[in-house]
């Protein structure tokens, strides 16, 4: 079911809203883009599916350096993998 419609984010790769606790989050911070696993990290933030098919296709594309308007550290993408 859908709940709170506040609670849903744009995922940055297939660009369709969804729940936030069907997203990862990652927040670019003063030390570069990281996994926000809390969800209370400081910082604009940007949001990937926790799937497969979005994680994938967000390391093939480099989706994060688009939705971050910048390079995003190799590091970050395999990060991303582990979330799964
Ligand atoms: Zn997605």
């Amino acid at each position: 079911m859908p709940s709170n419609p506040k609670n849903t984010r744009k995922c940055c790769v297939c660009k369709e809203h969804a729940d936030k606790s069907e997203l990862i989050r990652l927040v670019k911070t003063s030390d570069g883009v990281k996994i926000d696993t809390t969800g209370k990290m400081d910082g604009r933030g940007a949001y990937v599916h926790r799937n497969e098919k979005c994680i994938d296709a967000c390391i093939k594309k480099f989706a994060l350096n688009a939705a971050f308007k910048g390079a995003v550290a190799k590091e970050v993408y395999d990060e991303l993998k582990n979330q799964l």
